[in-house]
């Protein structure tokens, strides 16, 4: 893992300061296999804001986004991230030495199928850097995709593609997107299995691990590293699985986690929950890099669908559906839902819907507080007190 990461943002570095290569910022599921088959080196500004919030230094850095303006109610992976740019920091130059600064972009992609933040995110930096901004607007807040979504966000990713031949000096070529395409789809294949083998009794790995491994499967998708690194990770899972080898010892409980990971707690909440014999087996957020419908004999149609069917982006009745079927595939005693206060958008504690699953299936749930990068949202005692609470309610259960 470190050496693929390291290669990954040494090359881009390189890339953003080469004449010849074109570097491309893209949102986390935005069109990246586009931008790869054309020849950018592309970047994820989330993965490097998820960074800051591991570091435990995004909390810092977000009053200084604060101050130009964005409030420190929108995302704080946005606020973070500017406010990192705005103090000439990055976490890239002390894990990558050399590194000086994040790779300065030719053009910027986003899709707002995760959420609008990308768009005014990637907005700034298109004026600081003096770049070019295009993207995708997707549907939203739907309960079935149909053939009028898919045929409008097909036709959007075709319309990025005469500015993206300019700008990348390349042509596009359909064979490209399709060996692309086909490359994401496998990665896309084997980070399912990985995130499958926890519905083993007990799981071999937890959200947690699940939050470090996805990595390559973000910023690597569509090339032979992350499929190459899959393929191990699966190898060793299937290993532990053989020998009856669980993440959290004496597995007694098995938690479903909802909305965003709380990046500088990672490790802490890894331990409470070990302590209390209890493994988060699965998320929503892990399988948000899952793109079953790509299929390269069908490019442009069928990223519209996979992109489009993405659960943050659906009605609530669609995301109730999804629940009901990991609840029971992972064997899912209880839920945690975050609620993430700088991110209402993977947020799904705020319009009913636990109690709405409660009622219909009986599964049990606790909302914490928290986010995923602002640690002023979170409160240590408060959210541990929750937590075993919730783990006494199961047992009284
Ligand atoms: S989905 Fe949430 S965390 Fe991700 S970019 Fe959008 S607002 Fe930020």
């Amino acid at each position: 893992m470190k050496r693929i990461m390291a290669d990954y943002y040494y090359e881009l570095d390189s890339a953003a300061k080469s004449d010849d290569k074109k570097v491309a910022w893209c949102s986390s599921v935005g069109p990246a296999e586009i931008l790869r088959s054309l020849g950018f080196f592309v970047y994820f500004p989330e993965n490097h804001s998820a960074m800051l919030g591991a570091s435990r230094v995004a909390t810092d850095l977000i009053p200084y986004a604060n101050a130009i303006g964005y409030s420190p109610e929108v995302c704080s992976y946005l606020t973070s991230d500017i406010g990192a740019f705005l103090r000439d920091f990055t976490p890239l130059s002390k894990v990558y030495p050399g590194i000086k600064s994040i790779p300065k972009p030719d053009v910027l992609v986003f899709n707002t199928n995760q959420c609008r933040d990308v768009q005014d995110w990637m907005g700034w930096y298109a004026k600081e850097f003096k770049a070019p901004i295009i993207g995708i607007h997707t549907h939203r807040g739907l309960n079935k995709i149909s053939e009028v979504h898919v045929v409008s966000i097909a036709q959007q990713m075709k319309d990025l593609v005469e500015p993206l031949e300019q700008i990348s000096g390349n042509k596009f070529e359909d064979k490209e997107l399709k060996q692309v395409l086909s490359l994401s789809k496998e990665c896309s294949n084997l980070w399912k299995k990985v995130l499958e083998t926890a519905s083993n009794i007990p799981s071999p790995l937890t959200f947690f691990d699940g939050t470090i491994q996805m990595g390559p499967a973000v910023v690597l998708r569509g090339t032979q590293h992350a499929i190459d690194y899959y393929k191990i990770l699966l190898d060793e899972l299937d290993e532990r699985i053989k020998d009856n080898l669980g993440a959290v010892d004496d597995e007694r409980f098995r938690l479903y986690w909802d909305g965003m990971p709380i990046w500088g707690r990672l490790r802490a909440h890894s331990e409470l929950l070990a302590n209390l014999k209890t493994s988060i087996v699965a998320s929503t957020y892990c399988n948000s890099w899952i793109f079953s419908d790509f299929n390269s004999s069908d490019p442009f149609e069928s990223m519209a669908k996979a992109y489009s069917e993405l659960f943050i982006v659906r009605a609530d009745e669609a995301k109730e559906q999804y629940l009901k079927k990991m609840i029971d595939f992972f064997k899912i005693d209880g839920i945690i839902y975050h609620d993430s206060k700088t991110c209402h958008n993977n947020t799904n504690s705020r319009y009913g819907l636990p109690q709405r699953l409660e009622k219909e299936i009986g599964i049990p749930y606790v909302v914490v507080d928290g986010d995923l990068n602002d640690l002023r949202c979170l409160s240590d005692e408060q959210f541990k007190t929750n937590i075993e609470a919730f783990i006494e309610q199961l047992e009284e259960k």
